[in-house]
């Protein structure tokens, strides 16, 4: 084992689990920084991974010395009860709980890597996931320097530590139904930021809801971290940016992550690139997109946790359908809402047969894609996304223009810089008609697609730039891993 031993513990739900495993790859692929890591991670997520990813068999095989994989329950019970967007504060508040109790096997973990006597090892440095707002006083409870790794959007974590600035201006709760009116206490954000565009807690603000509370602490804390890992880079980011760096100057812009983890794995002989699904992947698709022409096929996945009605459904099946544009579209498993806010399989949806004829002629869906692949496959043309930050990310790197309908949390701000700010998109926001959608779909891929097109690929060329050798990415994934390595951090005050 390394020098430096660091617990890296993401929330356990798929894009910070994909990130932080790439992150971990960084670490360890600068071998004379000699780091070992603990990922510590949920009973469940890991029999996911073991079962449909090789993440498993990869780090026992290529770092069987530095890497080691702990595992805590989520406290959700059974791997078959829902494990969704409305289990996570929920969940969060159950590890919590664990991460304060002397001697639970969490704590064991975050202090010495592991409960048992022969794995354990005086831990140097915690990287958390942003969300877990409660890590600073855990951290400073075991002496132990914690960084945060902000798994959402720069721009959405700014909106998350302005909510208390949003209460004392008033802007919070809402008054009145206009979504469409300014926010003026977001600073850096005041010419384009609308109530639409918070994040969706705040459209049924409530003080005493787990969310609210947990984004409340977050801001509290967020000063007291080491540091912060931004999965962004420098050039991306507008005039917020230097009133979150005032916050805590201590930031590490170290995205876009995937394709820095490509680049630095470029000139190693073994293939080191993985995916780190939680379900199934359906490569088939990959052979349907190679029958199709360049640029003539829309994505459409809304992400891990987002949920959907049916009549919304039927809305985006019929809007594509209508729009004669070819469609590959991802409906994950569990992902239909009923009206009880419960999850349903969605058999019993009536699909008229005009859609399923359409479907049959232009479409191909699956249930879950090798979404990174897919997005840079030469067919791909558009992609109708729920504004997820991974998503949003790994689109900007293929310089794929986006259709934006979000679902929750960061998304609303996402959608919104897609559209007024970098100009890469359309924000479908709020409008779930197939009229709309049709439309949409046709600006997109036809009608403003070369203006779209040309900001795209001007904004993935600047994503690689920072990612190559000197880069701004680049250069403060080298900082963070000095910082590491030498434990250039102090104890939480
Ligand atoms: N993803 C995937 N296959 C799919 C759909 C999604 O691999 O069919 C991946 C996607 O590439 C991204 C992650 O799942 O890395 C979703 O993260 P994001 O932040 O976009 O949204 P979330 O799921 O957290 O809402």
């Amino acid at each position: 084992m390394g020098a430096a031993h660091v617990v890296i513990f993401p929330l356990p739900i798929q894009g910070p689990v994909n990130c932080m495993l790439k992150l971990s790859q960084l670490i360890l692929s600068k071998s004379e920084a000699a780091i070992s890591i603990t990922f510590l991670t949920t009973d469940f997520i890991h029999g996911r991974l073991s079962n449909h990813s090789k993440a498993v068999p990869h780090f026992a095989e290529m770092e069987p010395n530095n890497f080691r994989f702990e595992t805590v329950s989520d406290g959700l019970g059974p791997d078959d009860n829902p494990r969704g967007a409305y289990q996570l504060a929920d969940m969060t508040c159950f590890l919590e709980d664990q991460a304060q109790t002397q001697g639970s096997k969490l704590r064991q973990v975050l202090c010495y890597g592991s409960s048992e006597f022969e794995f354990k090892k005086r831990v140097s440095c915690i990287i958390a996931d942003g969300f877990f707002g409660f890590m600073v006083d855990v951290a400073k409870d075991l002496t132990i320097p914690v960084v945060y790794f902000e798994t959402i959007s720069p721009s959405g974590l700014w909106t998350y530590l302005c909510v208390p600035n949003m209460i004392a201006a008033a802007d919070l709760p809402f008054q009145g139904n206009n979504l469409d009116a300014t926010v003026t206490s977001v600073p850096g954000m005041e010419a384009y930021l609308r109530r639409r565009d918070l994040p969706s807690f705040c459209r049924t603000y409530n003080p005493k809801t787990a969310i609210i509370q947990l984004v409340l602490k977050q801001a509290l804390n967020f000063p007291r971290a080491q540091g912060h890992i931004l999965n962004t880079f420098d050039e991306l980011e507008g005039d917020y940016f230097p009133h979150l760096r005032h916050l805590c100057p201590n930031l590490y812009n170290i995205g876009p992550l995937h394709l820095h983890l490509k680049c630095r794995m470029k000139h190693k002989m073994t293939n080191n690139l993985f995916s780190s699904s939680l379900w199934e992947e359906d490569r088939m698709c990959l052979n349907w997109l190679d029958e199709q022409p360049q640029n003539s096929v829309i994505f459409v996945s809304i992400g891990s946790l987002a949920v959907i009605t049916r009549e919304q459904l039927m809305e985006i099946w019929f809007g594509l359908v209508n729009s004669k544009v070819r469609f590959l579209w991802v409906q994950r498993p569990n992902s239909i809402m009923n009206d009880s806010n419960g999850v349903t399989e969605g058999q019993d949806l009536v699909v008229p047969n005009e859609v399923i004829e359409g479907t049959k002629e232009r479409g191909c869906i699956v249930s879950w894609a090798p979404q990174e692949e897919v997005l840079s496959h030469k067919a791909i043309g558009g992609f109708l996304t729920h504004s997820g930050w991974n998503s949003t990310l790994e689109s900007i790197v293929e310089g794929v223009p986006m259709i934006c309908w979000p679902f929750f949390v960061d998304q609303q701000v996402n959608s919104r810089l897609v559209n007024e700010v970098w100009k890469i998109g359309l924000d479908m926001k709020d409008k779930c008609d197939r009229v709309v959608i049709e439309k949409m779909i046709k600006e997109l891929m036809e009608n403003q697609r070369d203006m779209f097109l040309l900001k795209a690929n001007e904004w993935a060329e600047l994503a690689t730039k920072a990612v190559s050798e000197d880069g701004s990415s680049y250069n403060s994934l080298n900082r963070l891993i000095e910082d590491i390595r030498f434990i250039r951090f102090s104890i939480p005050l």
